[in-house]
């Protein structure tokens, strides 16, 4: 069953206006008639996944292979459709968006479905002498019901790539996808109901109205993509009934170049990682660090490589992508006037959601710009001497979830690696590291809690449970009281 929450009446740019960063929070009632959305279907839905759960419904190996293989034959089956809703939602090209969206979240459900039987297997440890005869094992449990909040920008991979990891783990999930991308969350509650289980896997649309009412209610573990404003109202939430939270947060990921990098590649792995999907990416670098013997010659390799990407009119190239909605064109543009000198780049067109790839130097540290995550395709190209400046520069600022380094000098990167905290490192590259399914994806301190991606997904949405069994053919009376002198020196001895 699907629970369609948003109202006819409101058209998708209401919606999308909604939800720009400081709206989401801001904005009470959500998607709403004046007289305010029914919400009582939602505590319904989840005590219906609870009973579905209690019954073991979602526990066998098998349910959940078939889950996966229902949710990656939807993606496969209506890969077209989907492209095109998350094409027209978030503006990205057609061909980005069959990608990163539709053949992500398919990889996911595919790989989780492969491997599921080997990641969930029980594990056989040591047991220690003192409890031996026996044997210990830790097993891999399902954790209950599970909410996954999804975002807009990449409204497909971010919803069910999670939901894939919930489901192979053995839980019942509410998704709640963002009401930004409007047009993917209606076709994702229209098709889920088709393909998987619906009394263990439902789909409730809506705003901040039914994200609250969710919120409200017991789940066993939430899984929140989004902004860190949001990020604090779901742990306060989860709190409540002390569930466990995944937060996939963002933040300022920084680019440090050294002089000894490659600069051809190094821009156009920069560049490659920016401007994907308009610079709507969690991990896209947010700005360069470059050391100052490189910096004169990184510009103009960055300038030159914008023009090899998109041409000299980048509003004309179908690789380039636009901003999903005004809020987030006007958000971009205060940032973009909060301080710096344009290098290359800045026009912009509102009605066409467009702004150019754009280059900023002398960006002062204090202004908005370098303060906030950018989310956009405004890069700041700082100079700094060294990279004991570089280091500081990052650490001046909250953890962010992604740090790249590019450069061949050993000791820099070693230096980068042990002196600043970040979800991850890539070295010589950009984003690639969000597709690695063996690298854990996920953020520290103010860019998230948390992880997920292969079987790190088991492992966020399972408990690890311990087991000891012992026989009882043999049972050493020393360890039970009273204490004798003996039985102390017996025991220190197996201690
Ligand atoms: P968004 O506006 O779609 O919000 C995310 C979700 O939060 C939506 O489902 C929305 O309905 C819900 N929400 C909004 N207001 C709410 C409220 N008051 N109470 C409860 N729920 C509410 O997406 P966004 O936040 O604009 O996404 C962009 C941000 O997410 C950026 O900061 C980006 O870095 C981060 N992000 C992180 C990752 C990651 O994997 N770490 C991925 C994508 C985006």
């Amino acid at each position: 069953m699907t629970e369609i929450a948003i109202t006819q009446g409101d058209s998708t740019q209401e919606l999308a206006y909604r939800s720009g960063y400081a709206g989401a929070s801001e904005e009470p009632g959500g998607v709403s008639s004046a007289a305010g959305p029914d919400l009582a279907h939602i505590g319904r839905s989840v005590a219906e996944l609870r009973k579905s759960f209690d019954a073991g419904a979602t526990r066998s190996l098998e349910w959940r292979e078939h889950e996966l293989d229902q949710l990656a034959r939807m993606l496969r089956e209506n890969r077209k459709e989907i492209a095109q809703a998350v094409h027209e939602d978030v503006g990205k090209p057609l061909a980005e968006a069959a990608m990163s969206d539709v053949a992500g979240a398919r990889g996911a459900a595919t790989e989780l479905r492969k491997k599921l039987r080997k990641w969930t297997a029980p594990k056989r440890v040591k047991t220690p002498i003192f409890a031996r005869p026996g044997k210990s094992m830790i097993l891999t449990e399902p954790l209950g019901v599970v909410l996954v909040i999804a975002p807009w920008n990449f409204p497909v991979d971010l919803a069910l790539n999670p939901v894939a990891g919930a489901i192979a783990a053995g839980n019942a999930v509410v998704l709640k996808p963002s009401e930004v991308s409007a047009r993917t969350s209606e076709l994702l509650a229209r098709l889920i109901p088709k393909y998987m289980d619906a009394d263990c896997v439902r789909v409730i649309e809506g705003g901040v109205a039914e994200t609250t009412e969710l919120l409200a209610q017991r789940f066993d573990h939430i899984f929140y993509t989004g902004n860190g404003t949001i990020g604090r109202v779901v742990m306060q939430a989860a709190a409540k009934h002390l569930t466990p939270v995944t937060l996939e947060l963002g933040g300022k990921s920084p680019c440090i170049i050294d002089a000894s990098c490659n600069l051809e590649v190094s821009a156009r792995r920069i560049l490659w990682g920016k401007f994907f999907n308009c610079g709507q990416v969690c991990i896209a670098p947010d700005y360069v660090l470059a050391q100052a013997d490189i910096y004169e010659a990184l510009l103009e390799q960055l300038k030159a490589t914008i023009v090899e990407f998109f041409g000299d009119d980048p509003q004309q190239s179908v690789d380039y992508g636009r901003i999903i909605n005004a809020r987030h064109h006007q958000r971009l543009m205060r940032l973009l006037a909060s301080g710096g000198t344009v290098f290359w780049g800045g026009q912009a067109d509102e009605a066409d959601r467009y702004i150019a790839p754009t280059l900023l130097t002398d960006v002062p540290g204090d202004a908005a710009i370098m303060q906030e995550e950018i989310f956009g395709p405004l890069l700041p190209v700082v100079k700094v001497a060294d990279v004991d400046e570089a280091i500081a520069y990052v650490n001046a600022r909250p953890k962010p979830l992604a740090l790249y380094y590019f450069g061949s000098d050993r000791e820099n990167r070693d230096a980068i690696m042990a002196r600043t905290s970040s979800g991850a490192v890539a070295v010589n590259q950009t984003v690639m590291h969000f597709a690695s399914s063996e690298l854990p994806f996920g953020g520290v301190g103010e860019s998230g809690m948390g992880a997920y991606h292969g079987r790190h997904s088991i492992d966020t949405f399972s408990h690890k449970k311990p087991v000891l069994m012992r026989p009882t053919f043999f049972d050493p009376k020393f360890i039970y009281p009273p204490t004798t002198p003996r039985k102390a020196k017996l025991m220190s001895r197996v201690g």
